[in-house]
Protein backbone atom coordinates (compact mmCIF):
# COMPACT_ATOMS: atom_id res chain seq x y z
CA UNK A 1 0.00 0.00 0.00
CA UNK A 2 1.02 3.30 -0.63
CA UNK A 3 2.57 5.28 2.17
CA UNK A 4 -0.29 8.18 1.89
CA UNK A 5 1.59 10.87 4.13
CA UNK A 6 4.68 10.63 2.36
CA UNK A 7 3.77 11.34 -0.78
CA UNK A 8 1.53 14.38 0.70
CA UNK A 9 4.61 16.02 1.92
CA UNK A 10 6.59 14.74 -1.48
CA UNK A 11 3.88 16.32 -3.37
CA UNK A 12 4.96 19.88 -3.82
CA UNK A 13 8.74 18.50 -4.19
CA UNK A 14 7.14 15.91 -7.21
CA UNK A 15 5.19 18.92 -8.96
CA UNK A 16 8.44 21.08 -8.99
CA UNK A 17 10.80 18.29 -10.09
CA UNK A 18 8.39 17.87 -13.43
CA UNK A 19 7.98 21.67 -13.55
CA UNK A 20 11.25 22.06 -13.47
CA UNK A 21 12.66 19.65 -16.31
CA UNK A 22 9.69 20.93 -18.92
CA UNK A 23 10.10 24.29 -20.93
CA UNK A 24 8.95 23.94 -24.77
CA UNK A 25 11.71 24.11 -27.23
CA UNK A 26 12.28 23.55 -30.76
CA UNK A 27 15.16 22.54 -32.43
CA UNK A 28 13.26 22.67 -35.89
CA UNK A 29 9.84 23.75 -37.06
CA UNK A 30 8.67 20.42 -37.25
CA UNK A 31 10.28 19.23 -33.85
CA UNK A 32 9.73 20.20 -30.00
CA UNK A 33 9.96 18.74 -26.40
CA UNK A 34 9.80 19.53 -23.33
CA UNK A 35 6.19 20.90 -23.28
CA UNK A 36 5.25 18.21 -20.61
CA UNK A 37 7.56 17.25 -17.62
CA UNK A 38 7.15 14.31 -15.36
CA UNK A 39 8.52 13.26 -12.06
CA UNK A 40 8.31 9.82 -10.42
CA UNK A 41 8.86 8.99 -7.39
CA UNK A 42 9.88 5.50 -6.49
CA UNK A 43 9.46 3.60 -2.98
CA UNK A 44 13.08 3.52 -2.58
CA UNK A 45 12.71 7.31 -2.14
CA UNK A 46 14.56 8.46 -5.45
CA UNK A 47 12.71 11.11 -8.16
CA UNK A 48 13.45 10.75 -11.38
CA UNK A 49 12.21 13.15 -14.77
CA UNK A 50 11.43 13.35 -17.86
CA UNK A 51 10.17 15.14 -21.06
CA UNK A 52 8.35 14.69 -23.99
CA UNK A 53 9.36 14.63 -27.24
CA UNK A 54 6.63 15.35 -30.39
CA UNK A 55 7.32 15.19 -33.84
CA UNK A 56 5.54 16.30 -36.67
CA UNK A 57 5.55 12.94 -38.16
CA UNK A 58 3.38 11.91 -34.81
CA UNK A 59 6.47 9.83 -32.93
CA UNK A 60 7.38 10.58 -29.93
CA UNK A 61 6.72 9.86 -26.01
CA UNK A 62 5.38 10.75 -23.43
CA UNK A 63 7.63 12.71 -20.57
CA UNK A 64 6.27 9.91 -17.96
CA UNK A 65 7.85 7.17 -20.26
CA UNK A 66 11.40 9.05 -20.19
CA UNK A 67 10.80 9.41 -16.77
CA UNK A 68 10.18 6.08 -16.67
CA UNK A 69 13.05 5.00 -18.13
CA UNK A 70 15.17 7.44 -15.98
CA UNK A 71 13.78 5.12 -13.40
CA UNK A 72 15.21 1.43 -14.78
CA UNK A 73 18.57 2.87 -15.50
CA UNK A 74 18.66 2.85 -11.40
CA UNK A 75 17.15 -0.56 -11.62
CA UNK A 76 14.24 0.40 -9.57
CA UNK A 77 10.69 -0.53 -10.63
CA UNK A 78 8.27 0.32 -7.77
CA UNK A 79 6.25 3.76 -7.59
CA UNK A 80 5.22 5.24 -5.00
CA UNK A 81 3.96 8.32 -7.53
CA UNK A 82 3.85 10.18 -10.26
CA UNK A 83 2.89 13.94 -11.63
CA UNK A 84 3.18 15.57 -15.40
CA UNK A 85 3.08 18.91 -15.08
CA UNK A 86 2.59 21.28 -19.04
CA UNK A 87 4.70 23.65 -19.78
CA UNK A 88 2.22 26.26 -18.48
CA UNK A 89 1.93 24.29 -15.32
CA UNK A 90 -1.29 22.74 -15.36
CA UNK A 91 -1.21 19.09 -14.24
CA UNK A 92 -2.23 16.77 -16.54
CA UNK A 93 -3.30 13.03 -15.90
CA UNK A 94 -1.62 10.16 -17.62
CA UNK A 95 -2.56 9.00 -20.67
CA UNK A 96 -3.66 5.51 -21.62
CA UNK A 97 -0.21 4.25 -22.86
CA UNK A 98 1.26 5.49 -19.65
CA UNK A 99 -1.17 4.05 -17.58
CA UNK A 100 -0.32 0.94 -19.12
CA UNK A 101 3.18 1.35 -19.16
CA UNK A 102 3.20 2.36 -15.61
CA UNK A 103 1.28 -1.02 -14.44
CA UNK A 104 2.98 -3.40 -16.46
CA UNK A 105 6.45 -2.04 -15.40
CA UNK A 106 5.50 -3.60 -11.81
CA UNK A 107 1.92 -4.24 -10.87
CA UNK A 108 2.05 -3.39 -7.54
CA UNK A 109 2.09 0.10 -9.14
CA UNK A 110 -1.69 -0.45 -9.13
CA UNK A 111 -1.29 1.52 -5.63
CA UNK A 112 1.15 4.35 -6.83
CA UNK A 113 -0.32 7.67 -6.45
CA UNK A 114 -0.79 9.48 -9.58
CA UNK A 115 -0.99 13.30 -8.53
CA UNK A 116 -3.82 15.05 -10.60
CA UNK A 117 -3.87 18.51 -8.53
CA UNK A 118 -2.63 20.24 -5.79
CA UNK A 119 -4.66 18.56 -3.39
CA UNK A 120 -5.83 15.64 -5.36
CA UNK A 121 -4.40 12.63 -5.91
CA UNK A 122 -5.90 8.70 -7.03
CA UNK A 123 -4.55 5.31 -7.17
CA UNK A 124 -3.71 4.04 -10.68
CA UNK A 125 -5.57 1.10 -10.11
CA UNK A 126 -8.93 3.95 -10.34
CA UNK A 127 -7.57 4.85 -13.47
CA UNK A 128 -7.55 1.32 -14.85
CA UNK A 129 -10.48 -0.39 -13.12
CA UNK A 130 -11.13 -4.10 -14.42
CA UNK A 131 -7.20 -4.07 -14.78
CA UNK A 132 -5.56 -7.60 -16.32
CA UNK A 133 -2.69 -7.05 -14.17
CA UNK A 134 -4.83 -6.41 -10.99
CA UNK A 135 -2.79 -8.79 -8.51
CA UNK A 136 0.28 -9.21 -8.34
CA UNK A 137 2.29 -12.46 -10.04
CA UNK A 138 1.60 -15.52 -8.27
CA UNK A 139 4.73 -15.76 -6.93
CA UNK A 140 4.13 -12.75 -5.51
CA UNK A 141 7.50 -11.41 -6.30
CA UNK A 142 8.14 -8.63 -8.62
CA UNK A 143 11.77 -8.99 -10.47
CA UNK A 144 13.54 -6.46 -10.30
CA UNK A 145 15.70 -5.57 -13.30
CA UNK A 146 19.27 -6.54 -12.83
CA UNK A 147 18.34 -9.14 -10.18
CA UNK A 148 18.67 -12.82 -10.21
ZN1 LIG B 1 1.47 9.18 -21.96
Amino acid sequence: MTNLPAVKSARPTLIAAAQAVCGRFGLREDFSAGSVGAAILTVGGNIYTGICIDLACGLGFCAEVAAMAEMLKARETHIMAVVAVSADGELLPPCGRCRETIAQLDPRNLDCLVILANDRAVPLRALLPEHWLAEPPASGQVRTPGAE
